[in-house]
């Protein structure tokens, strides 16, 4: 091991840095947060170093390093863009016996600084022995996506429950038992859902034994996947697929995805093709409930946002009915998703002032639209589900007054490796979509926008058809 990995505490020490540029304000704003004294020596300060400045009002001598700087300091850092400079003021620290870190130098450095990911109380520091900078960078940002923005939190939360734990537990592995079953169960979930009233509540409970262990609490997330690619999951998202017991998922979430959930969990299809739903949706809500009420933590994978044409709504009305716990996350909706990787912007200044999202599945054959107001022009509409009813959309805005050259197009398969865009108007979109075989999913767009993919597209995932 090159360097001993170690946490100094500077709170209300003496920090000389020398340099006035962008890197020297990111040491300066890190030593800030660790509390330290901040002498800062500099012949010229960048524009953000002089407002990080007034804002800190910490010493700040606009003029070149002087030995006598080095007088009455705990640390050194060295972040002048002059190398020889820069070996200066190391070599007379280190006579001082000073810690001393050069920016970008590590031979003339006595310490260096890691990458950090900063959930504090809690840091995790990275560092490649000054290998790769943008190894550890790398790193860093794998970890920034698994370790939940709460986590600090929950180390406050546990750090205030220490002395109670250890009289319920005097017994040092009873402890740890019980720590890991906190920090892995509904307790921590409540803190990275930000109910800390419900956090202390159970933990309480759990410490006086009144409450059966939290993992034998089955609870349930609804969670938005997006309209395919996977790189669209939010953080919690991937987060919770990863600890479920069983996932309940729709036809729309896409095989890579369902790649992602934890491997042993159970795997249960509750379809939802169009008109051949393979479990009712009133099957499906008690099928959360039942599974839940078993103890296990079910994810319900659902295509897009659970709250955009998902009925997420209606699944957790029944879980509220049955007072199970239970989390949303939302998705990229197709709207969004779809339209982006097409090169469509769903608003633009001079095109579209407002956006509208419907659905053209017909309830009953019917439908109930308001067609004058979605035949208006200078606004997008984009038509969920509408692939079987393409024909009797078009004439519908036509006949409530949109031109027939209204530009109009259709996405399938929207952000997966095998999109494809057809762009059209109001007179042709029927056409294209029997020339070219169009299938479900499937998106609509009408409005001026869509003219706007002939510049913008950039997706390029295999063939694209005119
Ligand atoms: N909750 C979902 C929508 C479910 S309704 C969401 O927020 O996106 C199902 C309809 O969404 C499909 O008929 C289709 O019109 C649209 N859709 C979903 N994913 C899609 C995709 N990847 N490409 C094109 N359309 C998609």
């Amino acid at each position: 091991m090159k360097y001993l990995p170690i946490f100094l505490n500077i709170s209300d020490k003496h920090c000389l840095v020398v340099g006035g540029g962008s890197i020297a304000v990111r040491k300066i704003e890190l030593l800030l947060k660790a509390d330290a004294k901040v002498q800062l020596v500099a012949k010229d300060l960048c524009s953000s170093m002089s407002t990080l400045q007034q804002l800190h009002g910490f010493d700040s001598s606009v003029r070149g390093f002087e030995e006598s700087d080095l007088d009455n300091v705990d640390l050194v850092i060295a972040a002048t863009n002059d190398r020889r400079l820069n070996a200066g003021i190391s070599s007379l620290a280190k006579a001082r016996h000073l810690p001393v870190n050069v920016v970008d130098d590590p031979d003339l450095c006595s310490f260096i600084m890691p990458s950090i990911v900063d959930r504090n109380p809690v840091q995790i520091a990275v560092s490649t022995g000054g290998a790769s900078p943008v190894m550890a960078r790398l790193l860093r940002s794998h970890l920034e996506s698994t370790i939940p923005a709460a986590y600090g939190e929950l180390a406050k939360l546990v750090d205030s429950y220490r002395d109670q734990v250890k009289q319920a537990f005097p017994k040092v592995e009873e402890r740890r038992i019980f720590w890991e079953s906190i920090l892995e169960g509904s307790v921590a979930e409540y803190v990275f859902a930000g109910r800390l009233d419900d956090a202390r509540e159970l933990l309480d409970n759990l410490i006086l034994g009144s409450t059966a262990s939290p993992d034998h609490k089955g609870e349930v997330y609804l969670v938005g996947a997006g309209p395919g690619d996977p790189d669209l999951l939010t953080f919690k998202a991937l987060r919770l697929m990863q600890k479920c017991d069983v996932v309940v998922y729709d036809r729309l979430v896409s095989e890579p995805i369902l790649d992602m959930v934890r491997r042993d969990a159970e795997k249960i299809y509750a379809g939802k093709a169009r008109a051949q739903h393979s479990i009712s949706q009133e099957n499906i809500n008690q099928l959360l409930v039942r599974l839940a009420l078993e103890g296990k933590r079910v994810l319900r994978l659902k295509g897009g946002d659970p709250f955009v044409f998902g009925r997420g709504g209606e699944e957790i009305g029944e879980l509220i009915e049955n007072n199970i716990d239970f989390q949303v996350v939302p998705g990229i909706t197709a709207a969004s998703g779809c339209t982006t990787y097409a090169g469509i912007p769903l608003t633009h200044r001079d095109h579209s002032q407002a956006c509208i999202f419907v659905t053209g599945h017909r309830k009953e054959g019917k439908s109930d639209l308001n067609w004058e107001m979605l035949s208006h022009s200078n606004q997008t509409v984009v038509f969920y589900m509408g692939l079987d009813n393409v024909k009797r959309i078009c004439e519908s805005l036509k006949a409530h007054g949109r031109g027939d050259a209204t530009p109009a197009a259709l996405i399938e398969k929207g952000t997966t490796s095998v999109q494809r865009v057809f762009i059209g108007d109001l007179n042709s979109l029927p056409g294209l979509v029997e020339s070219n075989d169009v299938r479900a999913p499937t998106l609509i767009i009408v409005g001026e926008v869509v003219e706007l993919h002939k510049k913008l597209h950039w997706y390029k995932p295999g063939k694209e058809i005119k």
